[in-house]
């Protein structure tokens, strides 16, 4: 019965019918990471999941004449990217930045604001960085010392506070409403080390060097907040322009969950979140139960938990088992009280909720693997994957704890290598070697080693990422111990089917195969075997959510 129903719509629709695929990709290099079978050329998908892996050949019967089809021309596809460890509202936050560091003059400046006062909510602040006046192809008319006036930028965004940072970071420019906000006038004096930049008649032109910037503080407290939905687009087009098709937000609130459901309702969500909620334990006690929701519109899950345990090693924050090399008076910081991570703990486990821990110091780590024995033994044999966030720098007896626990690792490849020149200042070269980024070290102890950027920290880009596993190449020429980089293949799975299976997906997503989600990227160069040094140089060709292309590379 069913085989007849079949056929007759087949025959109704001219083509392949009712088993039409909506996507074909074909006529690439499919890397699967599917054990049954690792490499194919053509992929097709309807009602966004994977219905055919195999040759060109094998999908043809699926093509029908509202099938997308997509000639790869060899090109290689791979499982979407998954982020593994980022912060997505802080992501679309930098997106709404303007970028002033390639501007030609003063009015382009200007222009630059116009557009986006046109795009902002009636008073939200309007930011950018990057302007250096030195750099212009012409004087601002009229200007003070070659900063200009406000004037014209006043105009443009009369009710828009706008503070526009100066390339060097000791400069600000701000319009009159900016001025207003922070309640400044002809008559506001200098502070200590810093000018308020005036004109003859000594009134503020609207640039404020050094110290002065802190005068605008209050116009950036008052100022209205951007649209939280505008935010979330912006995010999911950056990360959809990156290859990423999942994205582990380390650290949402209550509210970012409700609006983000709503958009999935809407079906404005397209990327797919995995969020770790960051609250308080007493906040948590009251929501965990309500907020728990895993695949919602196989877009929105919530059923993890975030909590730092410590700082980072830049600012001599990441709590340290012995001190600092280059600051023998501290060992670091514990941030949040050991009674609230536990606390946190027992409240996760009571309400089926996984807990990620930050950790960037061995003594971070090994308090946060010391809690999650604990809590394991406590609640006794399950399947609890508790990650730790970063794992940066560990005490060599604590590396096989994560493999025996089963505790996964979620690191970042490119903090390594924007870290490495100075890594050896703060924690010397034994500390380094032996337990910093040590990827190999990790997966021997069988533990789960996951990928990611901590953006906005660093770009979102899962190629640079990628890169700094394979190579730990850093700026400056040199390898960060590159005996513990990740072999092509390692670092792919750390950006798919390990960071699938640290968010309990691993069912559904990180490889292709037949019956997960169509959710693949398609990258401009085979990075699995061209020259390592080429691999940046690599772009996104297609970003594929579900079987929609969301993202198409310049000239596709
Ligand atoms: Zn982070």
């Amino acid at each position: 019965m069913g085989v007849a129903v079949v056929l007759v719509l087949a025959s109704a629709c001219g083509g392949a019918g009712d088993d039409a695929a909506d996507l074909v990709l074909r006529n690439g290099k499919i890397v699967t990471l599917d054990a049954s079978r690792p490499e194919a050329q053509a992929l097709a998908a309807r009602d966004g999941r994977i219905v055919s892996v195999g040759s060109d050949a094998d999908v043809e019967s699926l093509i029908g004449p509202e099938t997308r089809v997509i000639d790869l021309d060899g090109q290689l596809a791979i499982p979407g990217f998954i982020e593994g460890h980022a912060h997505y509202t802080g992501v679309g936050l930098s997106k709404l930045q303007l970028n002033l560091m390639d501007v030609a003059n003063w009015d382009e400046v200007v222009g630059m604001v116009e557009t986006a006062v046109a795009e902002a909510q009636p008073g939200e602040l309007i930011t950018g960085r990057g302007w250096h006046q030195e750099k212009w192809d012409r004087t601002p008319e009229p200007n003070v010392d070659g900063l200009p006036h406000h004037s014209a930028l006043s105009a443009v965004s009369p009710d828009n506070p706008v503070i526009l940072t100066h390339a060097s970071g000791h400069a600000t420019f701000a319009n009159a409403k900016a001025m207003e906000l922070a309640g400044i006038t002809a008559a506001t004096p200098d502070p200590d080390g810093g000018e308020i930049v005036r004109d003859a008649s000594g009134s503020p032109v609207g640039a404020f060097r050094e110290t002065a910037s802190g005068l605008l503080g209050p116009a950036l407290a008052t100022a209205n907040e951007p649209d939280p939905r505008r935010v979330t687009l912006l995010a999911q087009e950056e990360a959809f322009s990156k290859g990423i098709t999942s994205f582990h937000d380390a650290g949402a609130r209550w509210s970012d969950v409700d609006l983000w459901k709503g958009m999935v309702d809407d079906g404005d969500l397209k990327i797919r979140l995995y969020v770790m909620i960051r609250a308080n334990p007493a906040s948590l006690a009251e929501n965990l139960a309500a907020y728990r929701t895993i695949g919602y519109g196989d877009r929105l899950t919530v059923r993890s938990i975030k909590v730092s345990i410590d700082g980072a090693l830049g600012s001599h924050g990441a709590w340290l088992l012995e001190p600092y090399d280059d600051l023998p008076k501290s060992s670091g910081l514990n941030t949040t009280p050991i009674e609230d991570v536990v606390e946190t703990a027992r409240l996760a486990m009571q309400h089926g909720y996984q807990f990620n821990v930050h950790a960037i110091g061995d003594r971070g780590n090994r308090e946060t693997l010391d809690i999650f024995e604990r809590a394991y033994a406590a609640a006794g044999p399950g399947d609890y994957r508790w990650r730790i966030e970063h794992a940066q720098h560990l005490h060599p007896d604590d590396i096989p704890r994560f493999g025996q626990l089963g505790v996964i690792a979620s690191m970042q490849g490119v903090h390594a290598t924007s870290d490495g020149p100075w890594i050896g200042a703060k924690i010397g070269p034994q500390r380094s070697e032996e337990g910093a980024y040590v990827w190999q070290s990790l997966m021997g102890s069988g533990a789960v080693v996951m990928n990611g950027t901590d953006a906005p920290v660093e770009d979102v880009d899962p190629i640079a990422s990628w890169y700094a596993s394979v190579s730990r190449m850093m700026a400056n020429g040199e390898r960060l111990y590159p005996e513990q980089s990740m072999s092509r293949e390692e670092a792919l799975r750390s950006y798919t089917i390990n960071a699938a299976y640290g968010a309990f997906e691993e069912d559904i997503k990180g490889t292709l195969a037949v019956g997960k989600l169509a959710d693949v990227t398609v990258l401009t160069q085979d990075v699995m075997t061209i020259d390592e040094a080429s691999i940046p140089a690599t772009a996104v060709a297609y970003t594929i959510v579900g079987g929609e292309v969301v993202y198409a590379g310049a000239g596709r």
